[in-house]
């Protein structure tokens, strides 16, 4: 089973995407997480995939599209029958029909949530620099994180007018993948607006109850 995952910046894909890793046993592919270790490095190449997160701008689709084929490959020759979970990716149409002549597509689900309150999230939270572990500063007292002790910090990219741009940008180039998958008999949309449990639950559905 193969699901995209599909919705702005800060809409909480990632978090799902946690809690449907373990209860439908897939691969969970973000490719934030897949650049931002690409980007830790020394290299020019690495310097530039830091530079374009930073700002909050996409990398180019022949990059990106060429990451997520090494990672299909590799996942694939170690087991052929992984489903993959992926976050981020697609996020143009044009690595939308990249995937799809990869994989077979089971699911879209699309987490819609307003610009207004992609904002407000965004303000809100922070990262455990060492685990990664999220949290909200409304919620957090302390600075450091509470599963490994290290450095609750802002990521660079969390900020009012990046995520605004990051709003915008998922609309223009994002959402036309949304447009196009909803003929697609596996797209789904979701209220990302409820609590994250309901949002769970209703995806959780949507993946039991349908024949693929
Ligand atoms: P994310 O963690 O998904 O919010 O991604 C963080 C950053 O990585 C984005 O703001 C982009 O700069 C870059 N990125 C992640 N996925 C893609 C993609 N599919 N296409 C282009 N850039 C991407």
């Amino acid at each position: 089973m193969n699901i995209i995952l599909i919705g702005p910046p800060a809409s909480g894909k990632g978090t799902q995407a946690k809690f449907l890793e373990k209860l439908f046993n897939l691969y969970h592919l973000s490719t934030g997480d897949l650049l931002r270790e690409m980007a830790n490095g020394c290299s020019d190449l690495s310097k530039k995939i830091k530079n374009l997160i930073d700002n909050g701008q996409f990398v180019s689709d022949e990059l990106i599209i060429q990451v997520v084929k090494n990672k299909i490959d590799e996942l694939k020759q170690n087991n052929a029958n992984l489903g993959i979970l992926f976050d981020g990716f697609p996020r143009t149409l044009f690595q939308a029909k990249a995937l799809e002549d990869m994989l077979n597509i089971d699911y879209i689900i699309e987490i819609a949530v307003s610009k207004q309150e992609i904002v407000k999230r965004v303000l809100d939270r922070a990262v455990c620099k060492t685990c990664g572990k999220s949290f909200l500063l409304s919620q957090t007292n302390s600075v450091k994180c509470d599963n490994c002790g290290g450095n609750i910090v802002k990521r660079n990219d969390d900020r009012k007018e990046i995520a605004e741009a990051r709003y915008d940008e998922y609309m223009l180039k994002t959402y036309p993948i949304v447009e196009y998958f909803k003929k697609h008999k596996g797209y789904h949309k979701i209220d990302g607006e409820n609590t994250m449990d309901l949002i769970l639950n209703q995806i959780c559905k949507v993946l039991s109850s349908e024949e693929i």
